[in-house]
């Protein structure tokens, strides 16, 4: 994928939720909000699905100023928010696709004039792409700052597989209900690194769960876009490490000794995610 066309999908995203391009972009730069969920794999992967609604993620203690700007120069209004995860009954539970480990607040903005829905989505930790690596498949693992579209696993996204992130042998209901909505669009998941590269060397394959990534490592596709945006990638943290979690042993010696459920971590900026 070339700057161009980068440039171009993430405009078309952005614009196709009435939003300001260039405020929005400038925006997003200043307070280091970041665009995932499935507008970020329609930018990597495009064709497959136009998303329904926006996941905006904002870091800790920015919820007031993505709000500001949304009301101030836009036609959304919010909806109602609560802490994550819901307790309400009878809310749309399973709307939101991540993790919850990594969230601390979501909130819902509607159009008024379009209809589009913009989920905000705060962080618990100071740099926002830090939740994207609490997401369940790493399929999802895309994200989209003011000047850079990064992609975790850019090979598998090309193949339409992704490793489940999870050690739990149960998936939950709302981990589910994610599955079959991208099932459903194309989507597979892999239990692991070996249904990907059956020879593959654990703990050192980029595409392995065993193996510590770095958002800077050589299998992490980043690209510059946007004509003002300056020529440095904008990353939020060049730092941030995570392990995805698992619940299978790649190379296995019997089905006996295959289970082995392990949980993941995100660190960012000192601070560390686990589940
Ligand atoms: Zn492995």
């Amino acid at each position: 994928m070339v700057k161009a066309h980068a440039n171009n999908r993430v405009a078309s995203l952005i614009k196709g939720f009435t939003l300001p391009l260039e405020e929005f972009l400038q925006f997003m730069k200043g307070a280091g909000v970041v665009i995932s969920g499935s507008g970020a794999l329609h930018v990597v992967q495009p064709g497959h699905f136009h998303p329904a609604d926006l996941d905006l993620y904002a870091p800790f203690g920015y919820l007031e100023a993505i709000h500001r700007f949304l009301i101030e120069t836009t036609q959304y209004i919010l909806v109602f928010d609560e802490p994550y995860p819901r307790s309400r009954p009878g809310s749309n539970a399973g709307q939101v696709n991540e993790n919850p480990t990594g969230i601390r607040v979501v909130r819902y903005y509607v159009n008024t004039l379009s209809g589009k829905v913009i989920n905000v989505i705060e962080t618990r930790l100071a740099a926002a792409p830090s939740a994207v690596f609490m997401f369940y498949s790493t399929y999802v693992m895309n994200f989209i700052t003011g000047s850079t579209v990064v992609c975790a696993y850019p090979l598998m996204v090309e193949r339409h597989v992704g490793l489940l992130n999870t050690y739990r042998e149960r998936i939950p209901y709302k981990m589910a209900r994610c599955l079959k909505k991208y099932v459903g669009r194309g989507f597979a998941v892999l239990d692991s690194a070996s249904d990907w590269q059956p020879d593959h060397k654990c703990g050192e394959s980029l595409y392995c769960a065993e193996t510590t990534r770095v958002i800077t490592d050589g299998a992490t596709l980043r690209i510059l876009f946007g004509e003002n945006g300056g020529r440095e990638q904008d990353l939020i943290d060049p730092g941030l490490r995570w392990k995805l979690a698992s619940r299978f042993r790649c190379h296995s010696l019997s089905e006996a000794d295959k289970s082995f459920p392990r949980s993941g971590m995100v660190v960012s900026r000192g601070s560390a995610l686990s589940e």
